[in-house]
């Protein structure tokens, strides 16, 4: 009986080190670029679901909980999301930390005036800015997303190295797919290069800068603050001003703003967050976010 024993506890002390590592990531984009490398093996946990934005979101107790059990963080970093720096830091101290912003091939400034291509130009004094006045939207340019695949690939087989064909498999062909989806959003925007529009807050500027599109304005700015009444002045001014075709929204902020400032300009939606990504979906289902 004590031989049984030994070997059942043995069996169970070789599967629990054989664990897949419970990796927690920050948005619903790193959920579904870490969920690609680590299919069939596992799926991320998500600590900012896409309907709130990760610019001031409240972790509640079970995203602290899925921290706080984690082996592996992967998140944007402290740029996009300061309020999390902290806990991550107390919650996950001994856990690999992963902050895709310092490994991103394009980094692009921040911007901050309701007509962003003025401000880019304006010479104003840069030098008591923190260093990190950069946009912190970095992967909505796929040629990040690129850069952060194989760091990603890296963290989880230096953790599971027994899965490290099905990491390297994965990784190729999410690597084979970002590219299709960069010719492929090249071909569709080819057409529309010179037709202006403002967006809802200045999250697109590595799209933008990507397929050479411009938004001539954001109501509001890159950290999604409500914006002024003088802002929102400024923006009606910009839309008349530049001739925008149409005004974006995004799923998760407030489009009574964009419906009052945009008059006949259409209005139109897109989701810098992935509010429909398949992974997210499915993952949604199985939690109850309590
Ligand atoms: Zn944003």
């Amino acid at each position: 009986m004590k031989i049984l024993l030994t070997a059942a506890a043995c069996v169970l002390s070789t599967s629990a080190w054989a664990e897949v590592p419970r990796v927690v990531t920050d948005i619903a984009p790193v959920q579904s670029l870490v969920a690609q490398i680590m299919h069939g093996v596992g799926t991320p946990d998500l600590i900012v679901p896409p309907a709130a934005s990760p610019h001031d979101h409240a972790m509640r107790p079970s995203e602290a909980r899925d921290l706080a059990n984690a082996n592996i963080v992967i998140w944007m970093g402290p740029t996009l999301t300061p309020w999390l720096e902290g806990s991550i830091g107390a919650l996950a101290p001994n856990a690999t930390h992963l902050a895709l912003q310092d490994h991103a091939g394009t980094v692009l400034p921040f911007r901050e005036a309701a007509q962003l291509e003025a401000h880019e130009h304006e010479a104003h004094d840069h030098a008591d800015e923190p260093a990190e006045e950069f946009d912190p939207h970095m992967w909505l340019d796929p040629t990040n997303a690129q850069a952060w695949v194989p760091k990603i690939t890296a963290v989880l087989i230096a953790q599971d190295p027994e899965n490290k064909e099905k990491y390297l498999t994965n990784s190729a062909e999410e690597t084979q797919s970002l590219n299709v989806l960069d010719t492929q959003i090249q071909q569709q925007l080819a057409p529309y290069k010179e037709r202006p529009f403002v967006v809802f807050h200045d999250a697109f500027h590595y799209f933008e800068a990507r397929y050479d599109v411009e938004a001539a304005g954001a109501i509001s700015g890159s950290n999604a603050q409500a914006p002024s009444p003088r802002r929102l002045r400024e923006i009606e001014h910009v839309i008349e001003k530049s001739g925008a075709v149409c005004v974006f929204t995004e799923p998760q902020f407030n489009s009574g703003i964009v419906d009052a400032v945009s008059g006949k300009v259409r209005v139109g939606t897109i989701d810098p967050i992935g509010f429909n990504l398949p992974v997210y979906l499915s993952y949604a289902k199985t939690r109850k976010f309590s």
